[in-house]
């Protein structure tokens, strides 16, 4: 009966903006237990009902580290 989601707001949700420079959307996820930003694609946790919006917390995004860093550039010399 409940379409929203459980310990989010959604006023809060309003004035809620990724902590990055894009300030994106954020978007809950299905349980409210994610924010993801719609503009850079970063994960930020909800830690009870509190969105932890740190960019050292946060999960994907466009600088991810990963393991191999596909980069195309070919050194001419
Ligand atoms: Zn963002």
């Amino acid at each position: 009966m409940s379409a929203q989601p459980a310990g989010l707001d959604p006023a809060l949700l309003e004035i809620l903006a990724c902590p990055a420079p894009d300030h994106g959307e954020l978007r809950p996820d299905a349980d409210a237990s994610t924010l993801t930003c719609a503009a850079c694609g970063r994960t930020y946790p909800v830690t009870d009902g509190i969105p932890v919006l740190l960019l050292s917390e946060a999960t994907g995004g466009p600088s991810a580290p990963g393991p191999d860093a596909g980069s195309g550039e070919t050194a001419g010399g």
